[in-house]
Order: structure tokens, then C-alpha cells, then sequence
């Protein structure tokens, strides 16, 4: 039987804070765990949410779910190959993963330094910073398939990893529980050192190591990002815009700073912080939430406030920077 806790308040399991409640919840430290909870009678007409650190999800209410909270552990290397492959379990700290590697000789996550949240949801939106996407470094994912009620491997083509996206946001969402991570670290190890800021911070660093590079990474985001400790938030709210061509070339004739990145696609990526931040909503408060100061891409709660007051405030920017640049920006978060 599943050692399941009833009103279980969540408070503490999402980074913006809000103070909701689980019907059922129940930690899941193995996969018998996980196979025994979603078998147990008493959950069997729930709905099933999933939750890692809660750092990239807006929990809108009471939930009237089973919450999974996942702390599976686990860490094994196998460098028998030409590429090293490092398996961490669905639960680990995925930052803690990070210098775990670099610690045992193991370049190649550095740059993925300092992402909140868990090893199990880095693959469900690719997460990426600093020039490095999850998807660069993956091998397979072992997950419980709850269509077919069996553990699956899925590669990184059965992934359909995009920007900030993966199958597990669509067809896989609702369906895949993912257990544990394999991740690939090319031989040799290449710095990825092509992001400006990344660039500007090892100037004068010679050959930097995997480790000095991981420090650089922990000092720019420790500068720019609020710690979700001590104020309430899910980093960037909204992802940056894709366009075409044309759009962007019309938006920049009249807006000459505007911030773009051409894709390989030959698209071009808007950064979402500058048109939040030119419609005026940096450093805004709104009652118990607000956009960070240093960073207009951020929401932040700063407590007794509920995703009513969040969603609402994210809409009006939403709404605001469609009015200006007819471009609609998106919650990157997922809403429970
Ligand atoms: C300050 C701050 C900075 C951030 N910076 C970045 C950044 O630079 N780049 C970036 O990409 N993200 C960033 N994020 C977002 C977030 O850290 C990542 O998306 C992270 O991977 C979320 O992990 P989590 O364990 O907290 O997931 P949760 O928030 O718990 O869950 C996120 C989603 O994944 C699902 N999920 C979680 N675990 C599993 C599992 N084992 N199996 C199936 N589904 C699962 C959940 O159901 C939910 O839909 C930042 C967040 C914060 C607060």
C-alpha cells in the first residue's frame, strides 16, 4: 500500500510559493514506489500531477490530484564507450548532478550549472542557458509508460526535443512518468564557450576547465536571477518568440534595439525580457506579485498572493506586448 498523505500543502514543493494543498500525495523514492501508488485503489479516479522541485510550474489551486513527488535517487557512470554516459535518477538535484560530474572528471553539463529543479523534468522542456541545451547532451530516458503500464526507454528522436519543448508537453504529457536520465558527454570535451556573456565573464582565463566554467555560470545567474528561497518565482515566465524573417526585419526598421537571434531555420528569435521590458513592465508591482528588477522576464511572487494574481499580471504583459508588436509571448512554466 502507498504511504499516501491526504491535504498535503505544497507550499514548499513550487518555487513561487503558493500555499495550496494536494488531496493525495505521496513521495516516490523507486519505481515500486511509483508502480504502487498509481495501482492503489484510493488514487485510482484521481487526477495524476507529477512534481520534481516545482521551479517551472504556476499551481493554480487545491489540487484534487495524487501528487507524485519524485525522489528517486541515483547515479552510476559508464565510460567504457567512445562517449562517457552518466544515469542519474529522476529525483536527484539536477544542479547537484551538475558539479557531481565535474567533480568526478566529467565535463560536459557545466554550463547547465544552477538550474533549479530536479534530473526527471530536464528533459520535459529541454531545459537549456548559456549556449547548451539539454537535447546536446541526452541519451534516453527511462520512463513508466501509463497507456501500456510498462517502463519504456525513449531515445532522443522518440524525445521530439525543440526549443524549451518535448514530446512530454504534448503527446507524451499526462502518459510518461520519467524515472531516471541517461545523459551523454561527448569525448573530448569541447568548451561551449559562443555565449557573449559567458564569453565576458572567463575573459582573460585561459583554457578554462569544465569547473571554472560551471563558477562563471553560477556568478552571472547568482547576479541576475532572484534565488526562489528568498523571493518567490520560476525564472523566465515567458519564452522568447520565434518569427520570421520579415516580421523581425519590419519590427527592427522601427525599433532599432530591438534584440533578436537568427535561427538555423533562418527564423529569428525575439528576446521576450526587451519587449516586456520597453511596454514598461520591468520592476512593476502588482499587490502580492511583480516583475523582477533586473530581469523583465521574471514574475515573481512576493507571498500571500495565488496564481489568480500571477496569471492575471502575465496576461496584461502578454496582452500589452501583442498590442505593441504584434507578437504573442508564452508562459514558459507549465500551469497545474
Ligand atoms: C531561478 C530559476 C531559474 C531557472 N533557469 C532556467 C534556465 O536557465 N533554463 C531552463 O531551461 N529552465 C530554467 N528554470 C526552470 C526550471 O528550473 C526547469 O524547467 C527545471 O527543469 C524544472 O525542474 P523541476 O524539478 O522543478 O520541475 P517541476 O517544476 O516540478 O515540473 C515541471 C514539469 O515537469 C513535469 N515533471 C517533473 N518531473 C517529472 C518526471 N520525473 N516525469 C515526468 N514529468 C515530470 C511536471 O509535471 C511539470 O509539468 C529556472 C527556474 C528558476 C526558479
Amino acid at each position: 500500500m502507498a504511504d499516501f498523505q491526504e491535504f498535503y500543502p505544497l507550499r514548499r514543493h513550487n518555487t513561487f510559493g503558493f500555499d495550496v494543498r494536494a488531496r493525495l500525495a505521496v513521495h516516490v523514492r523507486s519505481e515500486q514506489d511509483l508502480v504502487e501508488a498509481l495501482d492503489d485503489p484510493r488514487a485510482r479516479d484521481l487526477p495524476v500531477v507529477v512534481l520534481g522541485g516545482g521551479s517551472n510550474v504556476v499551481l493554480s489551486g487545491d489540487l484534487d490530484a495524487l501528487v507524485l513527488l519524485m525522489e528517486i535517487p541515483g547515479y552510476r557512470v559508464d565510460a567504457t564507450g567512445a562517449d562517457v554516459h552518466v544515469t542519474a535518477g529522476a529525483g536527484e538535484n539536477w544542479h547537484g548532478l551538475v558539479c557531481r560530474t565535474i567533480d568526478d572528471g566529467l565535463p560536459g553539463l557545466e554550463n547547465l550549472a544552477l538550474i533549479p529543479g530536479t534530473v526527471g523534468a530536464a528533459p520535459i522542456q529541454n531545459i537549456g542557458a548559456y549556449g547548451v541545451e539539454l537535447c546536446e547532451r541526452f541519451a534516453s530516458v527511462r520512463a513508466y509508460d501509463r497507456q501500456t503500464r510498462a517502463f519504456v526507454e525513449l531515445d532522443a528522436a522518440q524525445c521530439a526535443f525543440g526549443y524549451r519543448d518535448s514530446v512530454f508537453k504534448h503527446a507524451g504529457r499526462d502518459r510518461y512518468i520519467i524515472t531516471a536520465v541517461t545523459l551523454r558527454l561527448p569525448r573530448p570535451w569541447q568548451p561551449a564557450l559562443g555565449y557573449a556573456e559567458l564569453a565576458r565573464e572567463l575573459e582573460g582565463v585561459a583554457s578554462p576547465e569544465a569547473g571554472r566554467i560551471r563558477d562563471a555560470v553560477v556568478a552571472i545567474r547568482s547576479r541576475k536571477l532572484p534565488d526562489p528561497a528568498v523571493i518567490g518565482n520560476a525564472g523566465s515566465f515567458f519564452k522568447n518568440p520565434i518569427v520570421e524573417a520579415a516580421q523581425r526585419d519590419a519590427l527592427a526598421a522601427g525599433h532599432p534595439t530591438l534584440v533578436s537571434y537568427r535561427q538555423p531555420d533562418g527564423r529569428y528569435k525575439l528576446a521576450a525580457g526587451w519587449l516586456i521590458d520597453q511596454c514598461g513592465f520591468k520592476g512593476v508591482n502588482d499587490g502580492p506579485v511583480g516583475v523582477y528588477g533586473k530581469q523583465a522576464l521574471v514574475l515573481v511572487h512576493h507571498g500571500g498572493g495565488s496564481a489568480r494574481d500571477l496569471l492575471a499580471l502575465a496576461g496584461r504583459i502578454a496582452d500589452t506586448v501583442e498590442e505593441r508588436f504584434g507578437v504573442r509571448i508564452e508562459a514558459e512554466p507549465v500551469i497545474v
